[in-house]
């Protein structure tokens, strides 16, 4: 059985983006939500195995999202997408207790390495 990911991210761009890295893998993009809010809504619809989330969005951004996907489950796997490397955002991240980060743009390799890792 695949595994499943969540898109949450603003960008059509990056959903298409881990769509394309994840063909012929054992992972299976499960739905996209287009900001924190409606990608909390497709959590509890979908409860992927993994969220890969994006920092910068509308109406939620995406540590006010993860503080509420671990209070749905205190387990939830994230991966934090970030454009760049702004430490003070990551170390909120950590904070909350987001552990696995990818930058943007990413390789397929590198997304696929990261979701073994998360998801482990
Ligand atoms: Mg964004």
């Amino acid at each position: 059985m695949s595994k499943k990911v969540l898109v949450i991210d603003d960008s059509p761009f990056v959903f298409k983006a881990v769509s394309k890295a994840l063909e012929g893998t054992d992972w299976e993009v499960a739905g996209h939500g287009l900001d924190g809010q409606l990608g909390i809504e497709k959590y509890i619809e979908t409860r992927a195995d993994v969220i890969t989330l994006d920092v910068t969005m509308p109406v939620m951004d995406g540590l006010e999202a993860a503080k509420k996907l671990f209070e749905i489950n205190p387990k939830v796997k994230i991966i934090m997408l970030s454009a760049m490397g702004d430490e003070t955002l990551l170390n909120q991240a950590r904070t909350i207790g987001i552990k696995h980060f990818l930058t943007k743009p990413f390789q397929p390799a590198t997304l696929q390495a990261k979701l073994a890792e998360a998801f482990e």
